[in-house]
């Protein structure tokens, strides 16, 4: 398919990946609309694509039935990434992310079911809960807490992946998942809660460094480039079919390694202040990323360092740092 024949549809185009997503789009010459509620997106994200004749944004939040104007669209694709993702955005209104989860997903796969679309889910490493394999692969099944604080997010996230294999199976939906790790970027909110936007921010505004729990605990980050490149490869693959795909950095830190790293590429001072372990907080994530390397020929290109350093360079940019550090400093 040429570009100018694709019209692409991103739920939560204006989130964090979701808007470096449309940009990969408009850039490769697709047409985009972009839906997003706006709870966690912004619009700041995508201003500068309103410019653009092959783009379009519609408020809209995916709970509620979508607009006439999508059914009546020639969608191609449909990046379904609307849901908020971070612990303490999705834990501030569970009812309403276990609803985006399943039936916002619902809403997308009848869509893609009515226009044909192909239709990428994104689903998440949450679905392996506090893992007890490691790394995971994706037949891994998981170790989910369904009655903690961060089920509304990971039980959700799962029952949307049992919705969209279902979809396929009854030949009603042409549908890929990616199970998207930890991933870091320009545009992470500020508020987010993120280990890596809170860290730089803290860092930029002088204050204490908040490690939960004793910062044993591991991840791995990928930058956001190379997840976006991981998403477009897999929805053009005609091999990830009917199979979950783990799209992450396979590159293990701890959370303290983390924080030293930080505080190296920023040249910062700090002091780190312990604070407790959230409830259900993953002991160690890492994804076998095997799959997505055989099936993709996909695996992330950017450095810690390197992404590190263009996020921080990102929130330097950010007018909200400056006042802090000159209040900080008064
Ligand atoms: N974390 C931390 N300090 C912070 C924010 C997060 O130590 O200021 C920890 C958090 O407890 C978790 C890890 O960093 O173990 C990653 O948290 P994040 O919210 O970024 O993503 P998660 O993988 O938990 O969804």
């Amino acid at each position: 398919m040429s570009s100018l024949e694709k019209l692409a549809l991103v739920t939560g185009g204006a989130g964090f990946i979701g808007s470096h997503l449309c940009d990969r789009l408009i850039a490769d010459g697709a047409r985009v609309i972009a839906i997003d509620n706006l709870r966690t997106g912004r619009l700041e994200n995508i201003e500068h694509l309103l410019r653009s004749t092959r783009f379009e944004f519609i408020e809209h939040d995916v709970i509620d039935d979508l607009p006439r104007a999508l059914s009546a669209s020639p969608l191609t694709h449909i990046f379904h990434l609307a849901c908020a993702a971070s612990p303490n955005h999705y834990q501030a209104d569970p009812e309403h992310t276990m609803l985006t989860a399943v039936v916002g997903t619902r809403n997308a796969l009848r869509l893609a079911e009515g226009s044909g679309a192909r239709l990428l889910l994104t689903s998440t490493s949450e679905v392996y809960g506090d893992p007890e394999a490691h790394p995971q692969s994706e037949d891994y099944r998981g170790n989910v807490s369904c009655t903690g604080p961060r089920a509304c997010y990971d039980e959700g996230k799962r029952a949307g992946e049992a919705l969209a294999f279902d979809f396929l199976r009854a030949g009603r939906a042409d549908v890929r998942v990616a199970r998207i790790f930890n991933t870091y970027g320009p545009r992470m909110q500020a508020d987010d809660g993120r280990v890596v936007s809170n860290f730089i921010i803290q860092l930029l505004r002088r204050e204490e460094l908040t490690i939960y729990g004793d910062g044993s605990q591991t991840r791995c980050f990928c930058f956001v480039d190379d997840t976006v490149e991981g998403l477009l490869r897999l929805m053009d693959s005609d091999r990830a079919v009917g199979v979950p795909v783990n799209l992450g950095d396979p590159r293990e830190l701890t959370v303290r390694e983390l924080a030293v790293m930080i505080i190296g590429l920023t040249g910062a001072h700090s002091h780190i202040a312990e604070r407790p372990l959230p409830e259900d907080d993953p002991r160690r994530r890492k994804p076998d990323i095997a799959r997505a390397v055989e099936l993709l020929g996909w695996q992330p290109r950017t450095s810690l360092e390197e992404g590190l350093a263009k996020t921080i360079a990102w929130f330097e940019d950010q007018a909200m740092v400056e006042p802090l550090i000159a209040t900080a400093a008064e």
